[in-house]
């Protein structure tokens, strides 16, 4: 039997966000939260494969206790279980204490109950740092695989797994060993409509509630924001360019339109002043 496991985590519905023009930093209060989109597919991607093999399916998230709704979510997607990992003294966690948070708590299932698979989505909506993922499998110490778009295969017996994961310039087809996780791109697999008893089991679902004492203690130097070495020191949106100007390459082919080119942007110029404007 497999046990899949995805972690989860509920952002600002970035179609409704505010800054604060003061602080420069986004104003949570009174916008509505939903489940990370990369998440939710990612979710859909395990439930299938849950019912492909058989198997069990674990959620969590760490979060306020509101993060509650995005796990019931999960739950009416197909999660068997549903973990809120939620403190006062988690917060102000940047990507390094929440990775190892959510490490820490991986740990901790997969020691009563081994986990086969791991889900991040590529990336949150509202931090959008793409670091969470990677920094908890380094600190499970197992295979990751980032920017994933499908899963060929899941071998239990000779514990691998086939993804299909994008590259800058195309796809790319990863063999890994199991334990492994990997990280969602949204195409990984289509959200469902809800089953009938899968919607009745999240509405009597209570996820289970984790603190950083309980079921078992963090180290309180690496969460919140003492486990937090990153600052925010200024917030601003990029200054507009002038549009960039096109030049059609002639009869004189590309080497000489570019010669022409660097004739006109350098001529007259000393060697002094061309090297600190490629610089
Ligand atoms: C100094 C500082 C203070 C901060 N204080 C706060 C704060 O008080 N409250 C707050 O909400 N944010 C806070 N943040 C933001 C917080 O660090 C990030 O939201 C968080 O670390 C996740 O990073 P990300 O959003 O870039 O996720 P990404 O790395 O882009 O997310 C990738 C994937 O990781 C998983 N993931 C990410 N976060 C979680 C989570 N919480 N639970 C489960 N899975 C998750 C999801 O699968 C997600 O798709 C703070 C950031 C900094 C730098």
């Amino acid at each position: 039997m497999i046990h899949l496991l995805v972690s989860v985590k509920q952002v600002p519905d970035t179609t409704n966000i505010r800054i604060d023009p003061e602080t420069g930093s986004l104003i949570r209060k009174g916008v509505p939260a939903i489940l990370n989109p990369y998440d939710a597919h990612a979710v859909a991607a395990a439930a299938e494969w849950k019912k492909k093999l058989n198997g069990k399916l674990t959620v969590i998230t760490m979060g306020p206790p509101a993060a509650e709704e995005s796990l019931k979510e999960c739950v009416e997607m197909g999660a068997d279980r549903a973990i809120l990992i939620s403190d006062r003294k988690f917060a102000g966690s940047d990507t390094l204490a929440t990775s190892y948070v959510l490490a820490e708590a991986i740990k901790a299932i997969d020691k009563e109950d081994p986990v086969d698979l791991i889900f991040f989505g590529k990336q949150a909506i509202d931090g959008d740092t793409a670091q969470v993922g990677p920094g908890a499998a380094i600190r499970l110490g197992i295979p990751l695989i980032t920017y994933a778009v499908e899963i060929k295969e899941i071998n239990l017996e000779e514990r691998y797994v086939l993804v299909i994961r994008k590259t800058e310039r195309g796809h790319e087809v990863i063999k890994a060993t199991l334990p492994a996780l990997l990280t969602a791109e949204k195409s990984i697999a289509e959200i469902p409509y809800a089953s009938l008893p899968d919607l009745i089991n999240s509405l009597r679902y209570q996820p289970e509630n984790w603190t950083a004492e309980e079921p078992f203690p963090y180290d309180p130097s690496q969460i919140g924001l003492k486990g937090s070495p990153t600052w925010v020191a200024q917030t601003g949106t990029p200054e507009a360019h002038e549009p960039a100007e096109t030049i059609s390459v002639g009869e004189k082919g590309l080497t000489g339109t570019v010669e022409e080119v660097l004739k006109d942007m350098f001529a007259n110029k000393s060697v002094a002043s061309i090297w600190e404007a490629i610089k």
